[in-house]
């Protein structure tokens, strides 16, 4: 490949905020030195340093080889043997935790449920003996297609049991999506639901189910949880309704003693790039990876009640609502609506009902919460919040101190978790009691993690100069393959840059070693010969007071070569004009230069987004150029979005 320039970094964030001293003393991880120390230790024996924290966990039987490493295929704990639904229910039964929450379930009508782990570990023993029933064995795989109920966790912690490696399709999929994803994984069973609550309506979910199902061969059963009473046509002998199934089920079922290597689920990315890659993740690495990262990050406490509000359809709700939170004995909970239903204050509410003492949430929810204003917050008493945490896109630098301030009273460390449904775990992160954050970084990289900024060549580059990011050692709860397409795994992620795993993200460090993710390598704009990363235009156009939201992409133009185009959303209460546009683009001036000057604004209600919320800049990319889009848009999450930006245009 021709060697490209860096990118250049504009973004001048200065603002530092150390951890308050109480929170500190009482973290798992102390001080920046306590943090460097263990850092350290971790580059100098990374095989050592895992083997280490693998001990904490139940094993069947322990490993042999801690890494075999055939680049760029990986194997962890070679020749173990364990069960992750043993790790997060059957050794929390031993002693008084038996009857702690596990799960707290709050329905978007505001019914709810409480499963203490010795509920949970049983309704899972019972549905693993369902399955067992149905046919399913260790190596099958199951798709499970449902809201965001307690027997969405049961289902998979049920898979876990018995060594199915479940698929887990987001339930606002659309029947096309859920048939390639089905028939891609080749399961030979459905889990799903009558329907869920969203937004005060019913996401019809059977229905979409039957649909798909026409062109499933491989599929024999279809298991059917009744949550909306919505009615539904059973088809005999392939159809079984879940409380049929589980009144006769025995709820005596052991774990099954897997390989560590025994593939635990599949999951599709989100499709911001392009089309969703079917990921692989394993069974003891990922356990490892997502046990000692939440409970670092997290700084998670016996006491704690932590909410994490991603859909576990996402690597975020299988990582950090279900398996590192449960593997850790804390309590979890669990919504099934909309954060902003039936009220913009529902997520505040639910934090105040259940006193929530941690929240981790995504920028574009933040986003979101911005735009409808402090008053909604302020309905609520937030006081048992003591830690924030971000995923999904870069934070922008005003939404984070909107979070600091309005929601963690400047008192809650935010952790600003960098991460993909590749790495299975958090990779560059705060530790809340021991690094000092930056608003708009993602920090230091977790021990264990080796991460750089490079550039084409692999080469490490300065500080302050922009580049890719990268991972140069194999690490636990790292992807395994793209399912049936290791040669897919091995172009996508491991040949751009010699040697080393490509996140298709670029990146900077800063003089203090911080990670400041620019966006992706694909969305980069190429402007009078430099190559800008998008997010920090949006930051600086969202750090206009009447901004809740930006995109920038990069347009053909005759004159410049590209030109930067910017689709901007207002808060509340703001109304578009001319005058304001002209303020936006002297703004971006005055925060990052002329450089990066806007040639185009316009303003929209709404952007383009993935299911999971990520604002989808390659669609924008088509309409700021005046082409059709010829990408996949089957994980847009909102059609008329994307017709509505067209219209404006006409
Ligand atoms: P696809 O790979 O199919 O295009 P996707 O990359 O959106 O979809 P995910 O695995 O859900 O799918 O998202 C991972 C990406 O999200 C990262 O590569 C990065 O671009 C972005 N991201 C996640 N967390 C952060 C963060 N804290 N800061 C900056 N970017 C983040
Ligand atoms: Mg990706």
């Amino acid at each position: 490949m021709a060697r490209e320039k860096e990118i250049t970094s504009v973004l001048n964030e200065r603002r530092l905020f150390k951890p308050k001293k109480e929170f500190s003393k009482a973290a798992h991880l102390s001080s920046l030195e306590a943090y460097k120390r263990l850092y350290r230790k971790a580059e100098k024996d990374p095989e050592a340093f895992w083997a280490g924290l693998a001990k904490e966990l139940s094993w069947f039987k322990p490993w042999k080889k801690v890494l075999e490493w055939k680049p760029p295929f990986a194997k962890w704990f070679v020749g173990g043997k364990i069960n992750i639904a043993y790790n997060c229910l059957d050794r929390h039964l031993e002693g008084w935790r038996k009857n702690k929450a596990a799960i707290i379930w709050e329905g978007e009508p505001g019914d709810s449920r409480v499963l203490t782990y010795q509920d949970l570990h049983r309704e899972v023993s019972k549905f693993a003996n369902v399955l067992k029933g149905q046919g399913v064995v260790k190596g099958d795989r199951v798709a499970i297609y449902m809201p965001m109920i307690p027997e969405l966790a049961i289902a998979m912690l049920a898979c876990a049991r018995i060594g199915a490696t479940h698929s887990i399709i987001f339930g606002g999929f659309s029947a096309t999506a859920l048939r390639d994803r089905i028939n891609d994984a080749e399961a030979r069973l459905v889990v799903t639901a009558d329907g869920g609550y969203r937004k005060g309506e019913v996401v019809t979910l059977k229905e979409k189910v039957d649909e798909a199902l026409k062109e499933t061969p491989g599929v024999q059963r279809v298991v059917v949880v009744r949550r909306t009473n919505t009615p539904v046509e059973m088809q005999a002998d392939r159809d079984f309704w879940w409380h049929d199934l589980m009144k006769t089920a025995s709820d005596q079922c052991s774990a099954e003693a897997l390989d560590s290597e025994h593939p635990l689920f599949i999951l599709y990315t989100s499709g911001t790039t392009g089309k969703p890659k079917g990921i692989v993740h394993t069974t003891a690495g990922y356990l490892l990876g997502t046990t000692v990262t939440a409970r670092w990050i997290f700084d998670l406490k016996e006491t704690d009640t932590y909410w994490c509000t991603a859909d576990i359809g996402w690597v975020t709700g299988h990582s950090y609502v279900i398996y590192g939170i449960l593997s850790n004995g804390v309590t979890t909970v669990m919504y099934e609506g909309a954060p902003t239903y039936p009220q913009p204050d529902r997520i505040w509410e639910i934090i105040d009902k259940y006193k929530v003492n941690i929240l981790y949430t995504a920028p574009t929810a933040i986003r979101a919460l911005i735009k409808m204003g402090e008053e909604w917050p302020k309905r609520h008493d937030l006081s048992s919040l003591r830690l924030l945490g971000t995923v999904g896109e870069p934070i922008n630098p005003e939404a984070w101190m909107w979070y600091h301030q309005v929601i963690g009273k400047g008192r809650s460390p935010i952790v600003d978790t960098w991460w993909q449904t590749e790495t299975g775990a958090i990779m560059i992160t705060p530790l809340p009691g021991a690094i000092p954050t930056k608003p708009g970084s993602a920090t230091l990289p977790f021990p264990g993690i080796a991460a750089d900024v490079v550039n084409r060549e692999g080469e490490s580059v300065p500080a302050n100069v922009g580049g890719y990011l990268v991972i140069k050692r194999p690490w636990p709860s790292m992807l395994r393959t793209v399912w049936k397409d290791p040669e897919r795994y091995k172009k996508q992620y491991w040949s751009d840059i010699p040697g080393v795993y490509f996140t298709g993200d670029g990146a900077r460090r800063d003089k203090d070693g911080y990670f400041w993710v620019m966006g992706r390598v694909d969305d980069v704009i190429n402007v009078a010969g430099h190559r800008l990363g998008t997010m920090e235009i949006e930051s600086a156009l969202v750090s206009h007071s009447t901004v809740a939201e930006a995109a920038v992409v990069g347009r053909p133009d005759e004159l410049k070569g590209t030109a930067i185009s910017a689709f901007v959303t207002l808060e509340l209460g703001n109304a578009p004009s001319d005058p304001l546009k002209e303020a936006l683009r002297a703004h971006v001036v005055k925060e990052i230069g002329a450089i990066a000057r806007p040639d185009d604004i316009r303003f929209t209600e709404n952007l383009p987004k993935t299911r999971s919320g990520k604002i989808m800049r390659r669609l924008l990319r088509d309409i700021a150029a005046g082409r059709e889009t010829i990408g996949d848009t089957t994980t847009l999450e909102d059609y008329t979005v994307l017709a509505k930006l067209r219209q404006e245009e006409e």
